[in-house]
């Protein structure tokens, strides 16, 4: 299993970080391990003294798939939620200087928070998904799958371009404008449309 992660899919985002818009999905994973389970408590890492949240819309593969065409790629996930990419901001900030890889500040264990999965019918129009965030029922990120600059159809074309994707795996979609700091004791909760499908605490 493998947690595909999308960067800079928002134009409001990727102003908020001073990054440029890209013209090809900007693509990072995460192992297994980063994968926070149901009912397992998120400890603040140690290592990190800004922790941030990224709430994103996840998809669930379904299918086994290599160089996916875009037209065909909406056959390859079924399910969709809402999730956190936890970002290490330090650490991040810290390799970006240096050009160094960002696994450090974006695979680390539990990095990964995921919702209950919803199935995608027909009748989901997924350019037309609103998602929400709120933290400490203050609402920190809003925004709707059209906003995206790579659509889920292109994401998972393009990704199958480079790595087989297969059945069980995960693609973090990218994350609006909004993001910011948690620390513990920070209740953490995700919506998608007004469904609260992920809800934590920073321990
Ligand atoms: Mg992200």
């Amino acid at each position: 299993m493998k947690i595909f992660c999308i960067g800079r899919n928002y134009a409001d985002h990727a102003k908020e970080m001073g990054s440029e818009v890209p013209d090809e999905p900007v693509i990072f994973m995460k192992p297994k391990s980063a994968l926070l389970q149901t009912h397992t408590p998120f400890y603040y890492p140690e290592f990190t003294n800004e922790l941030h949240y990224e709430c994103e819309l996840v998809l669930r593969v379904s299918k086994n798939g290599k160089y996916i065409q875009e037209k065909h790629a909406g056959n390859y996930y079924n399910g969709i939620t809402v999730g956190i990419d936890f970002t290490a901001r330090d650490i991040q900030d810290e390799l970006k200087k240096k050009g160094l890889p960002w696994e450090k500040a974006k695979a680390f264990d539990n990095s990964a928070a995921v919702g209950k999965f919803i199935e995608i019918t027909p009748a989901l129009n997924k350019k037309n998904i609103n998602f929400s965030f709120k933290k400490n029922k203050e609402l920190v990120q809003k925004a709707n799958s059209a906003e995206m600059i790579f659509s889920f159809d292109k994401i998972v074309a393009n990704i199958s371009n480079y790595f087989s994707i297969n059945i069980g795996d995960l693609i973090f979609t990218g994350t609006p404008a909004g993001v910011g700091e948690c620390v513990v004791g920070d209740e953490l909760e995700a919506f998608l449309e007004n469904d609260s499908l992920l809800a934590m605490e920073i321990k």
